[in-house]
């Protein structure tokens, strides 16, 4: 963790935002627990598996033992919580699993992204396809339903044209809605592809939001909607995910190429 971190969080607190941090939780201890309890900061786990094999099999030998330790820590101080899945092809069997675990472990929610296909997940060849992605939210949805426990389903809006269940809550693409601010001050395009289109170095952050606004890549995402016209789903989705159409098809002005009504469009 960059030592800063308490700093930045204990500022947003004070100007009443909202604060979060995503975690793979296994550095948690009192000291930092007891400080995020204090400053009311809600915390994403990322598990990448029910069992021990899984779990091992990415985060390494010996962890799984350490996480269940430090569930039982987040308990102790009664923090409110949620787990990340990120679905792969190393725990897609994992994932109806998933909703038990983080059921039984006291998280609020489950939140499942499949791995972008982008940086190391490209390279290792570890992100899955539409179908095994549309496959694992089907079981997770029979799940959450069976369970009565809800789950969200993230960076895969195209869902919407499926009829889940209404335990498996799908996620807009937050892109218009928020910003990625680097570490370096720059505003990004999102937080997969990093592509810096204003900066808060040198200007205020409402000069920021009108150079990005005004920038013609931003231009050209707003645009991008009408590669789906006609479709029932296009104020939600707004063509799914661009930094998959960009890394899957090269264009970023097509529709997602994990939705597979979009195929018409394409
Ligand atoms: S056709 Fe386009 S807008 Fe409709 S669900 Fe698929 S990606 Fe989204």
């Amino acid at each position: 963790m960059i030592p800063e971190l308490f700093d930045y969080l204990k500022k947003a607190r004070k100007l009443g935002l909202r604060a979060s941090i995503n975690s793979n939780g296994l550095l948690f201890n009192e000291d930092n627990l007891k400080f995020l309890k204090d400053y009311d900061i809600y915390l994403y786990i990322s598990i990448d598996g029910a069992t021990k094999e899984a779990y091992e099999k990415i985060r390494g030998l010996g962890n799984y033992k350490l996480l269940l330790s430090k569930l039982k820590l987040l308990e102790k101080y009664n923090l409110k919580f949620s787990i990340l899945f990120t679905l792969s092809s190393i725990n897609f069997s994992e994932a109806q699993k998933m909703v038990s675990f983080a059921q039984k472990n006291g998280a609020e929610t489950l939140c499942l992204i499949p791995v972008i296909p982008s940086g190391q997940a490209k390279k290792t060849g570890i992100w899955i396809d539409s179908s095994l992605v549309i496959k694992g939210m089907e079981k997770v949805a029979e799940e959450a339903e069976k369970l009565n426990y809800k789950i969200y389903a993230l960076d895969c809006p195209f869902l919407k044209i499926f009829p889940l269940s209404n335990y498996l809550i799908i996620e807009a693409c937050p892109s218009f809605e928020m910003i990625d601010i680097s570490p370096a001050g720059d505003i990004l395009i999102c937080d997969v592809l990093d592509v810096p289109l204003a900066e808060i170095r040198t200007k205020s952050l409402k000069e920021a939001l009108n150079d990005l606004n005004n920038h013609p890549f931003y231009q050209k995402l707003k645009e991008r909607t009408k590669v789906c016209s006609g479709c029932p789903e296009i104020d939600f989705c707004r063509a799914g995910c661009y930094a998959r159409s960009y890394l899957c098809l090269g264009d970023i002005s097509k529709p997602d190429p994990f939705c597979p009504r979009a195929s018409n469009f394409r």
